[in-house]
C-alpha cells in the first residue's frame, strides 16, 4: 500500500527532524552492570534490573528447573487451562511483600494497568491522574471510558479540588499515580493523597514499578491506605510480568472483568519461579535491596544534584538535541546513559536519566559524577 508507507515515512522524517526519532540499537549485557554495544563495553546507567537478579544464579536456576519440570509457555488463559500453582505462589509472595490480602498477576506492568482501570471505571466516573503518571495509567484511563482529570505534579491540593469540583453526580473516582517517578525518581506523597482519597470516598491507585525490590527493604511504596497497589516483576525483580495487590474482592473482580487478564495467557512458569526466587534473595538479604538507592545518594552528592530519592537521577537538559548530545558525550567515556526524549516526558524537559543498580562500582560511579559536573547547565 503506496499512502501506508508514505505516511510511516513522512511520520519518521517529522521525528529525525526534531531530534525524536528513536532506534534499537543492539545492546548485550555481561558482568554486572556492564553492556556491550558497537563493540564498546559500557557501564549502563539505563538498565531497570537494579539488582542483577535477571542474572542471579539461583533465579536463573529456579527458571530452567520449572521451565524443564512444566514447559516454555502457559498454554492458555488461566480462567482456561492455564492457571500453573506456581502462579498462586507467587501472587501470595506479593499480597504478603505488599502487605495486602490478595494478588492478580498480569502479563506485564502494562497489562496490569490497562486491565486494571477498565474493571473499575467507566463512563460518568472520574478519575484523576498525576500529569507525570506512566504512559499505562493513561492507557487504562483512556480505555475505561471514564473522565480524565490531570493534576499538576504531586500537587494535593489541586487533585482535591479537582475531585470536589469535577466528580460526576453518583459517579465514582479514582486517583491514579505513580509511587515512584520513573523519568524523575521522586515519590507521590500517598498519605496526603490517601487523605484525599478518603475524604472524597475516590479509589487510589499506585503504580510501584520503580520502588519494589529497592525501597523501604524491598516493599517498594507499600501504603496500608493505598487499596490498588500495581507494579512489575520485570524491574528490580529481573524477570517479566505485572500484578495488582488489592483486597480479595477487589482481585477476585479483576479475575473476572481485567480483559488483560481473561483474554491474555498466563505467565510461563520459569517466569513465575524466577520470581519467587527473586524474592527470596531481596527478603533474604535487604542490606544488597538497599545498594541501588545508597549508590544514586552518593552520586548526587558528588554531582552536586538534589538528593536522590530513589534509584533513578533525572538531570534534565531541555531541548532533544542537547539531552542525545550529552548521552552521546558519556558514552565516548564509557558510560550507558540514555537521553529521554518527548513524548516520553514533557516538551522542552529532554534529560538523562541514571538508573542506579547494585553492581555499579563506586570509583566509575565518581568518575561519572566528576563527568557530570562538567555538562552544561540545566536550563
Ligand atoms: C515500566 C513501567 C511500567 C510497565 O511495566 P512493564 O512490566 O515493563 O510493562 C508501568 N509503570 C511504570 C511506572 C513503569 O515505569
Amino acid at each position: 500500500m503506496r499512502s501506508l508507507d508514505q505516511f510511516a515515512q513522512a511520520k519518521l522524517a517529522r521525528l529525525e527532524a526534531g531530534s525524536l526519532r528513536r532506534q534499537l540499537v543492539e545492546t548485550t549485557r555481561g558482568e554486572g552492570a556492564w553492556v556491550e554495544r558497537n563493540g564498546q563495553r559500557l557501564l549502563s546507567f539505563s538498565c531497570n534490573d537494579y539488582l542483577n537478579l535477571s542474572r542471579h544464579p539461583a533465579v536463573i536456576a529456579a527458571a530452567l528447573e520449572a521451565t524443564r519440570r512444566h514447559g516454555v509457555g502457559a498454554g492458555a488463559s488461566r480462567l482456561i487451562t492455564g492457571n500453573h500453582p506456581l502462579l498462586a505462589e507467587l501472587e501470595a509472595r506479593l499480597a504478603r511483600l505488599k502487605g495486602s490480602a490478595a494478588c492478580c498477576l498480569f502479563g506485564s506492568g502494562y497489562l496490569a494497568n490497562a486491565g486494571l482501570i477498565p474493571a473499575l471505571m467507566g463512563e460518568g466516573d472520574l478519575i484523576l491522574l498525576d500529569e507525570l503518571a506512566h504512559s499505562c495509567l493513561w492507557a487504562g484511563a483512556r480505555l475505561s471510558g471514564a473522565r480524565v482529570e490531570v493534576f499538576r505534579h504531586n500537587d494535593v491540593a489541586q487533585a482535591a479540588s479537582l475531585l470536589a469540583a469535577r466528580r460526576p453526580p453518583r459517579g465514582r473516582a479514582m486517583i491514579a499515580t505513580d509511587g515512584v517517578f520513573s523519568m524523575d525518581g521522586d515519590l507521590a506523597p500517598l498519605d496526603a493523597l490517601a487523605d484525599v482519597a478518603e475524604a472524597h470516598e475516590a479509589w487510589l491507585l499506585s503504580d510501584d514499578a520503580h520502588g519494589i525490590g529497592v525501597l523501604n527493604d524491598g516493599h517498594g511504596t507499600a501504603h496500608p491506605r493505598v487499596p490498588l497497589q500495581m507494579g512489575t516483576l520485570s524491574k528490580a525483580v529481573g524477570g517479566y510480568g505485572g500484578y495488582v495487590c488489592a483486597s480479595a474482592p477487589v482481585v477476585e473482580l479483576l479475575r473476572n472483568r481485567a480483559r488483560s487478564f481473561v483474554y491474555s495467557t498466563g505467565l510461563p512458569p520459569g517466569v513465575a519461579a524466577a520470581a519467587i526466587a527473586a524474592l527470596d534473595v531481596i527478603e533474604r538479604d535487604p542490606a544488597y535491596a538497599a545498594l541501588p538507592l545508597a549508590k544514586a545518594r552518593a552520586f548526587t552528592v558528588a554531582a552536586g544534584l538534589p538528593l536522590a530519592q530513589s534509584p533513578i537521577v533525572p538531570l534534565v537538559l531541555g531541548e532533544a538535541a542537547a539531552a542525545l548530545a550529552a548521552s552521546r558525550a558519556l558514552e565516548a567515556e564509557g558510560f550507558l546513559v540514555t537521553a529521554i526524549r518527548p513524548p516520553t516526558v514533557p516538551p522542552g524537559t529532554a534529560r538523562l536519566r541514571f538508573a542506579f543498580s547494585a553492581l555499579q562500582p563506586d570509583e566509575e560511579i565518581a568518575r561519572l559524577a566528576a563527568l557530570v559536573r562538567r555538562l552544561p547547565a540545566q536550563p
